[in-house]
């Protein structure tokens, strides 16, 4: 890892961001994986020996767990950054970031608002929004995962991509699944992981043509409560993998059936759908003459899945 300067604000003034008409909406996501409590069945399955990650990052700062040496420099280097109000978003950015950048930034989130509130009919708040100068900068000061470009932990962090084309399209693609999940969130929602992961994916349209899709997949409890975010890759991809198919069949269930959507799936959990029996529960809903127990339908359906070329 690269340790980058400290970033301090120098004396010119930022230029006002005025207020602009939203581009048009992103079109794929990436990810920030979540960093959520190792249940024993994954440390068992899996013989990992992960940290103890037991509370979720989106309580703590910087996608970096409590006590990490990172943390108190993270604070001090917020402090140099700039903030602007700009579509209704607070955007701060770094004084190396030019504020036509911050603003075009502004305008990928407000787009990425739209395309959640299409898809999960959940309108919220929008999160405060930072702009660092480069992704190493931003790796160099935050516990942000080696697989992604971007991460909320009740802001939504992205670099600047100004100066890179495939950065851009990442970036675009992570503020959608990084906003699907502020609205969960706003929304009250936080388990089951499987739809948080499966939800941001789908709304991202982020291809899961490269996830692991092996039968069985990971234990449904694991699904559940949680996966290690500095997991092996092998097992974050069987992960989001297995997530993003999971939410598949319960979409394909909905057949012909009005308002069958991801967006009654949400009102669900926001009216006190349990999150444990979800899964099941929903399948049930949605194929209530089925021959066999939802799970059962479930390895079926898994089980026939092959990797796409
Ligand atoms: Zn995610």
């Amino acid at each position: 890892m690269v340790a980058a300067p400290l970033v301090r604000p120098h004396t010119e003034q930022p230029r006002p961001l005025s207020p602009v008409l939203p581009e048009s909406a992103p079109t794929t996501s990436a990810s920030s994986p979540l960093a959520l409590p190792l249940t024993p069945s994954v440390l068992s399955a899996h013989g990992t020996a992960l940290a103890n990650r037991a509370r979720s990052v989106w309580v703590e700062r910087a996608m970096c767990g409590p006590g990490s040496v990172k943390l108190s420099d993270w604070a001090r280097y917020l402090q140099g950054f700039r903030e602007q109000e700009s579509l209704d978003l607070e955007v701060h950015f770094d004084f190396a970031v030019a504020p036509s950048v911050a603003l075009h930034i502004a305008r990928v989130v407000f787009g990425a608002s739209l395309d959640v509130h299409r898809a999960t009919g959940l309108r919220v708040p929008p999160p405060a929004v930072y702009v660092h100068r480069d992704l190493v900068t931003l790796r160099s000061y935050s516990c942000l995962p080696s697989n992604a470009v971007a991460f909320y932990d009740g802001a939504i962090h992205v670099p600047d991509p100004s100066k890179d084309e495939g950065l851009e399209i990442e970036i675009r693609r992570s503020v959608v699944h990084e906003y699907t999940h502020h609205a969960l969130f706003s929304a009250g929602i936080r388990e089951p992981i499987w739809f948080q992961e499966g939800l941001a994916m789908h709304v991202a349209l982020e291809p899961w043509r490269n996830f692991d899709i092996t039968p069985p997949g990971l234990d449904m409890r694991d699904m559940v409560t949680g996966f290690p975010h500095t997991a092996p890759p092998k097992l974050s991809e069987r992960f989001y993998g297995q997530a993003y198919q999971m939410l598949e069949l319960l979409q394909s269930l909905c057949g012909p059936q009005p308002d069958c959507d991801n967006r009654q799936l949400v009102k669900a959990l926001v009216e006190g759908a349990p999150a444990a029996t979800f899964f099941e529960d929903m399948i049930a809903a949605r194929a209530p003459r089925s021959q066999v127990s939802p799970l059962e339908l479930w390895r079926m359906y898994f089980g026939g899945l092959r990797p796409a070329q």
